[in-house]
């Protein structure tokens, strides 16, 4: 479309052009109704239809089981920081939860579970400054955590957890896992976990809605005195609609989720993803140091590359950063946190669009190495 920029924001990050135009053609119209799907009741028959269809295509793209439901909430994924403990620690801070740090979200994750859990740091990688993570066998985790939080995919460090992590985790403990920003970027098997969250503004949705997958098993293990909006065993009893949902919010995570489908499912997605993601850290570790990405390189984000020019010119980032808006790339700064540049690569940015950025970065490495 003429209009739109490549944008490789991180968040809310770019929707497919083709799901704007889809949700544009039946804004004020949905299937006949006479309204929008903004105007309906969360009860009333239209909307029943996009909730039941959205959940169960996510269960079918993503193979979950009947072990498990799925939930949509407000609140964003931050909101489960608070609401995860709440929920699963029936003790209060006298229950331990056992975090892996990674960076700044399950930092962000320990100091707000602080008021409803004993934090125990299994690891803490924030004195490395999150440039990589050290071996699972060295993992020190306590006798007796409730369960383990750890962040799959470190948005603003560029992080990105091995598929297999799960697997280094004690079997015996509760997995519970923040993929906000990996989310339906690849096929992964939800049977290795307990409870997988995401905010949906990435891969996903538009932000206002987080995605919870939990097991059945853990969801009767919840404590009941929770607030019916934090309360995992009402939304579960009430299919999300015990209140009202970010309606219009899960209608876009159901219009993406049909993509995805369209699209050949999770795996093409991840073939593309790993294409883009190669084709951006190859020429950057191939530009003689002009572009350097300092992150170990098995822990590197398909999903946020972050990079430095020149170790850290401030003012060549700066003109980088004006003059790839004149080629229409933008939303390429860095989280104000680390500095430097940051590109997303989420499921919306095509191959070509990725190649057009490498194409200014190698005209821009030309003009000014
Ligand atoms: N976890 C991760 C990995 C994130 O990237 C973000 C947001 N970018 C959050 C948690 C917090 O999400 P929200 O802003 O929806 O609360």
């Amino acid at each position: 479309n003429e209009f739109r920029v490549n944008n490789f924001g991180a968040g809310p990050g770019c929707v497919p052009t083709e799901v704007l135009l889809e949700a544009q053609k039946e804004l004020l119209n949905f299937q006949g109704c006479g309204k929008s799907i903004m105007e309906v009741s969360h009860r009333g028959k239209e909307f029943e239809g996009v909730i039941n269809e959205t959940k169960s295509n996510l269960k079918k793209l993503l193979s979950i089981n009947d072990d498990y439901d799925v939930l949509f909430l407000q609140g964003g994924a931050s909101s489960l920081f608070a609401g995860i403990p709440m929920n699963l620690c029936e003790n209060g801070v006298e229950d331990t939860v056992d975090f892996i740090v990674t960076g700044s979200w399950s930092k962000q994750a320990t100091a707000d579970g602080k008021y409803f859990c004993k934090v125990n740091k299994v690891v803490d990688m924030e004195k490395e400054k999150f440039l990589t993570v050290t071996e699972p066998s060295q993992w020190k985790f306590s006798e007796d955590a409730k369960y383990v939080h750890y962040c799959d995919n470190e948005t603003i460090h560029g992080i990105e957890m091995p598929i297999t992590t799960p697997d280094h985790l004690p079997s015996n403990l509760i997995k519970v896992c923040d993929m906000s920003s990996n989310f339906l970027s690849k096929p992964i098997d939800v049977s290795k976990f307990d409870l997988i969250f995401a905010g949906a503004q990435k891969n996903a949705g538009i932000s206002g809605i987080t995605i919870v997958i939990i097991k059945k098993s853990l969801l009767l293990k919840t404590k009941p005195n929770v607030p019916s909006v934090f309360n995992f065993l009402k939304k579960s009893q009430n299919n999300s609609l015990d209140n009202t949902p970010p309606t219009f919010n899960i209608y876009i995570t159901g219009l993406i989720l049909k993509w995805i489908i369209n699209k050949g499912g999770l795996g093409e997605i991840e073939k593309l993803n790993i294409a883009k993601a190669h084709a951006l850290y190859n020429y950057i570790d191939g530009s003689n140091g002009f572009y350097r990405c300092s992150i170990d390189k098995i822990y590197r984000s398909r999903m946020n590359v972050v990079f430095r020019i020149q170790d850290g010119n401030i003012e060549l980032e700066e003109k980088f950063i004006k003059e790839a808006a004149k080629e229409n790339i933008t939303d390429i700064k860095g989280h104000r946190s680390v500095g430097g540049l940051r590109v997303s690569l989420y499921n919306a940015i095509t191959i070509d669009q990725t190649l057009i950025l490498i194409n200014f970065m190698t005209n821009f490495y030309n003009n000014n190495k």
